[in-house]
């Protein structure tokens, strides 16, 4: 027998592991700097790896009080309620929930090009249909209203990401209201902020209270630096928030990664050097790297470097591993993830080298 037609589905592409790529170059894995895949520089919240650590001898249970404790811990931070809040295994599970929720057979999404890849994967899962709104590299991948209203015909959702994966632009707040405004009823309008405590301006989540057609969705994995834990959450509008009750798979977050969730939330300390590590990072990259490079407001910096995959192939042999972004359709792009000021040196002093070889 065979599964489904999926000829249409694309294999997710993640930024290369140290160990396999230490494996492949036969290099010693304690040399590699992983810049790859955005995640954290100072690895957890050294509050959540306690969390961790003191919830181990009861994950033999569901994990229910902890995930109603985060789920009204969350609800309190943002100001919604608790059914508001959707949680999920990674913010590609609460991507899954919003697709489930919404999408008929063959209705249509429209997605960022380039842009990240599982809006789609998503959406193709729950047999939706596929369109794409372009950001130009000539506009510096600018993000309007326009932009996307030129390239919209109906589609169920839109989604934008701000900050977007890999250009690292912003949508403004007064232009997703455009496009929630311009766009009919009953399409959604999803505001993923994956990287939203890097940029400087407010969630979109603040626009929730009035209207019902945005949704907002945020994860654990970059700021909090709990990726490996798989923790994510949609904030919905109130009115249909209670079709997560539906939708969800049993128990959408672990037991460990809900301790571990609340207790990130709680660590002030280690969002904040995260957020000033990326920020410094993203202007020591702009303004020492060789290579065209754009602003940023998430903790990477997308730069023009010629031919993206042979350039990230040479760096991988000086130990650095960088984002190639031919899967992105960006043949000629790097993504560097902002690294701690140890490694985002080294990142760079080896790219330069390479760049100029
Ligand atoms: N959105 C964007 C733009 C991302 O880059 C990522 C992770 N790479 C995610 C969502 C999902 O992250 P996670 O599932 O780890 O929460």
């Amino acid at each position: 027998m065979q599964p489904r037609d999926l000829s249409s589905h694309t294999a997710y592409r993640a930024g290369r592991g140290i160990e396999e790529v230490a494996r492949e170059l036969g290099l010693d894995p304690a040399n590699l700097v992983k810049l790859s895949s955005n995640e954290n520089p100072h690895g957890p919240s050294p509050k959540a790896a306690a969390a961790v650590e003191a919830a181990a001898p009861t994950i033999h249970t569901y994990p229910k009080t902890s995930a109603a404790d985060l789920t009204d811990a969350l609800a309190t931070k943002w100001s919604v309620t608790g059914e508001q809040i959707w949680l999920a295994n990674g913010g590609d599970g609460a991507l899954d929930y919003l697709c489930r929720a919404m999408l008929e057979p063959g209705d249509e999404v429209l997605v960022t090009k380039p842009g990240f890849a599982y809006y789609a994967m998503s959406a193709r899962y729950h047999h939706g249909e596929v369109n794409e709104y372009p950001l130009q590299k000539a506009d510096d991948f600018a993000q309007t209203a326009a932009g996307v209203l030129d390239h919209y015909d109906g589609e169920r959702i839109i989604f934008l990401t701000s900050p977007h994966n890999p250009t690292g632009s912003v949508m403004a707040l007064d232009e997703v209201v455009t496009v929630a405004d311009e766009t009919a009823e009953e399409t959604l309008v999803v505001v993923d902020e994956a990287y939203g405590e890097f940029a400087e301006m407010d969630s979109a989540i603040s626009l929730l209270s009035d209207r019902d057609d945005i949704a907002v969705l945020r994860t654990f994995s970059k700021a909090y630096g709990i990726a490996g834990l798989r923790l994510g959450y949609a904030v919905v509008p109130e009115v249909w928030a209670d079709a997560y009750a539906r939708v969800n798979t049993p128990f959408a977050a672990s037991e460990l990664a809900c301790r571990a969730g609340l207790a990130a939330l709680s660590d002030d300390e280690h969002v904040e050097k995260s957020v000033a590590t990326a920020a410094w990072a993203r202007e020591y990259i702009s303004e020492n790297l060789e290579a065209k490079t754009w602003e940023s407001a998430g903790n990477f910096v997308l730069a023009d470097v010629g031919d993206g995959s042979a350039v990230t192939k040479a760096a991988q042999r000086e130990g650095i591993i960088v984002r190639d972004c031919s899967s992105f359709g960006l043949p000629e792009s790097i993504r560097i993830t902002c690294g701690t000021e140890e490694t985002t040196k080294r990142a760079v002093s080896v790219l330069n080298e390479v760049l100029t070889s």
